[in-house]
């Protein structure tokens, strides 16, 4: 494998996780992607890793509370679909999709600190709302949590920087991360629209340690576009970043801030999605694992992914 390459996982269990009728976070945001993961295997870009269910979720118990995972395992195939909130519903298919991510958290938290690997997760649903007591907004759990927590179990003195870019607040990730990791050992940034579902994010938990750990919540205004992210980027995440030095990044790898997406009412285009992979593969220093997340009008997120995987792979 050249060293400019991604490896991809694609959760085909995934394609049968049903939101509901109707729904914004539809299979349909998967099968967009197979496509353009697809042509850049074929052009030698990426290639596909196996994605090996596990038989249980025990892969999120140290991330979540067990009575969640527990009813989750209960997803049987018999099982009812049940709604965990408004615009969140679970099923046995859930329960498949989650299995087969868990294979993925398997293979990434075995990844050495400092060997560089880099991974694009497309699989659904996503999690980044998800967390330490349950699911929401459209998450189940909390699989980029999962694998940070799971990392510096297996290495306690892992460094982990998570950047989220989704349009909204990484509320979930931040809640466990809080919760259950040294806090010199993670940097949470995240860049997103405030106010706005969830409603955390405002900036009043930002903190500072001494080598730069801690939290970076950067609230933008509705209307956000590339040049303004492109400020944020440079003014404020690259500095933090550079000063933190992690040795792994997690990314919550969303794309509805993208100017066509119904949801997210922001005005960013591939542009910023490229600039982003670039910068990733320009700091580098051990393993970098992206997962999706939003991104709800599917030409946009199919484009987008492209542009953050060409820039990534510096294409
Ligand atoms: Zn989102």
């Amino acid at each position: 494998m050249s060293r400019s390459q991604a490896d991809y996982f694609f959760g085909y269990a995934g394609l049968s996780h049903d939101s509901g009728p109707d729904h914004p976070e539809s299979p349909a945001r998967l099968s967009c992607l197979l496509p353009v993961l697809e042509s850049r295997v074929k052009k030698g870009k990426g290639r596909f890793l196996d994605l090996r269910p596990e038989p249980d979720l025990s892969a999120y118990r140290a991330s979540h509370d067990f009575h969640h995972v527990d009813f989750l395992e209960s997803l049987t195939p018999s099982a009812p679909s049940v709604n965990l909130d408004g615009d969140t519903r679970v099923g046995p298919p859930t329960l498949r999709a989650l299995r087969e991510i868990a294979g993925a958290l398997r293979d990434l938290s075995a990844v050495p600190t400092g060997t560089v690997r880099r991974v694009f997760c497309a699989l659904r649903p996503p999690g980044h709302h998800a967390h330490f007591h349950g699911g929401m907004g459209f998450c189940a759990l909390n699989h980029l949590a999962a694998l940070a927590v799971l990392r510096v179990q297996a290495n306690p003195s892992e460094t982990i920087l998570v950047l989220d870019f989704d349009v909204h607040h990484g509320n979930g990730t931040f809640d466990i991360l809080t919760r259950l990791l040294p806090q010199q050992q993670f940097l949470f940034i995240s860049t997103h629209r405030y106010p706005f579902y969830p409603g955390t994010g405002s900036g009043r938990e930002n903190r500072e340690g001494p080598l730069g750990e801690g939290v970076l919540d950067i609230p933008l205004p509705a209307g956000t576009d590339d040049e303004d992210y492109r400020t944020v980027l440079e003014e404020w995440i690259l500095p933090r970043w550079d000063r933190f030095a992690p040795a792994t990044v997690l990314v919550s790898a969303g794309f509805d801030g993208h100017v066509a997406d119904p949801l997210g009412d922001m005005a960013l285009t591939e542009k910023t999605y490229r600039r982003i992979g670039e910068v990733l593969a320009e700091r580098e220093r051990g393993l970098s694992a992206c997962f999706l997340e939003g991104g709800y009008s599917l030409p946009a997120l199919a484009a987008s992914v492209d542009a953050f995987l060409s820039g990534w792979e510096r294409e």
